[in-house]
């Protein structure tokens, strides 16, 4: 679609074996390619975004500049090859590199990074080790560590390609440093995973004490929400118009989780993964066959709804036999009013 005058932004679905598709965004202003999140980099997933660039007329070696929204593999996957093959400078919020090398790096068949927080949070050991090996990070750290990350952004940077602007909008919650993308003209955000039109966006887990990414996600939402959105362009599925509605209903969403896990330690202390295996969750498998990084991202979203809990001092929290077993401590109906209140207004 014709988005100013020159300037052309093009959609690409690229194929991806979890969520099915990831979408890329090209952004062609006449002297410039830009490509955003350019997939995950398997065979089939590079084969098909050449593919759709040669129906647009274009090839990887006519790509300039390569946008990332975060550090998920199904996002930046692909930067190393179309990086390799034409030379474009890669882009990406400072944070999401310090995650790369802190943590992504950090991992080894051991898990060692998570390992302290899922042993203390009542993961069962066999579950960690398994995920030691198939954690995507540890999977794809080949990946991560031969792209050069030319640029690093912070929030509200603006990027000038050609004669058109890109502004960073730093929206932390889905991942330590994931980036919305911002086009001020036509009033368009490009918003990676951190808003997606049919599917409620995964909480990054917390790792240390101080943590609260759920907050963060909260707060992140009302950062979009302060911007003139006519259309939003999301990492997986189609744009939307609606982008206020959602932010709504993400947020109701929310507060609907964070009463799901209050009710789930009313008549006991629960640990973290005791809570995650009796979630409602939209997958239709006993907890027992999940696949085993849902478990951990039904962990890590466990875990955020917990400590944001905890951290307001909704929650209680004891350590028995070196986990954390947390419990209620607040009438359903108190708690629903006071986060409709911190959440909703
Ligand atoms: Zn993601």
């Amino acid at each position: 679609m014709k988005i100013e005058s020159n300037i052309y932004l093009l959609r690409v679905s690229i194929p991806i074996p979890a969520l099915k598709v990831v979408n890329s965004y090209l952004i062609d202003t006449g002297d410039d390619l830009v490509i955003i999140d350019p997939g995950i980099g398997l065979p089939d997933s590079i084969k098909s975004l050449e593919r759709q660039l040669d129906e647009y007329g274009y090839n990887i070696e006519d790509i300039r500049h390569i946008i990332i929204t975060h550090l998920h593999v199904d996002h930046i996957g692909g930067a190393y090859y179309l990086q390799k093959v034409s030379g474009a400078e890669v882009y990406i919020h400072e944070t999401e590199v310090q995650n790369i090398n802190e943590i992504v790096m950090a991992l080894d068949d051991t898990l060692t990074v998570y390992r302290e927080v899922l042993e203390s949070n009542g993961v069962p050991t066999e579950v960690i080790d398994m995920l030691a090996t198939h954690h995507p990070g540890f999977v794809n750290r080949k990946i991560y560590s031969e792209i050069k990350y030319d640029n690093l952004l912070s929030d509200r940077d603006r990027i000038r390609v050609s004669n058109t602007t890109i502004e960073t909008v730093w929206t932390p919650g889905h991942s330590r440093g994931h980036i919305c993308l911002y086009l001020p003209k036509t009033r368009m955000l490009l918003s990676g995973d951190h808003i997606l039109p049919s599917i409620t966006p995964n909480i990054r887990i917390p790792l240390r004490e101080d943590e609260d990414p759920l907050n963060e996600y909260f707060e992140s939402l009302k950062k979009v929400g302060e911007k003139p959105i006519d259309i939003y362009l999301p990492g997986h599925g189609d744009p939307s118009k609606d982008i206020f509605n959602r932010v709504d209903e993400l947020r109701r969403h929310h507060i609907e989780r964070l009463l799901e896990v209050n009710r789930l330690v009313l008549k006991g202390g629960k640990t973290i993964y005791e809570m995650a295996t009796k979630m409602d969750w939209d997958i239709d498998l006993p907890w027992k066959d999940f696949p085993l990084i849902q478990k951990f991202f039904a962990f890590s979203e466990a875990a955020a709804h917990v400590i944001y809990l905890y951290k307001r001092g909704y929650l209680s929290r004891e350590m028995t036999d070196q986990v954390y077993l947390y419990r209620s401590i607040i009438e359903e109906e108190e708690l629903r009013r006071r986060l409709e209140e911190d959440i909703l207004l």
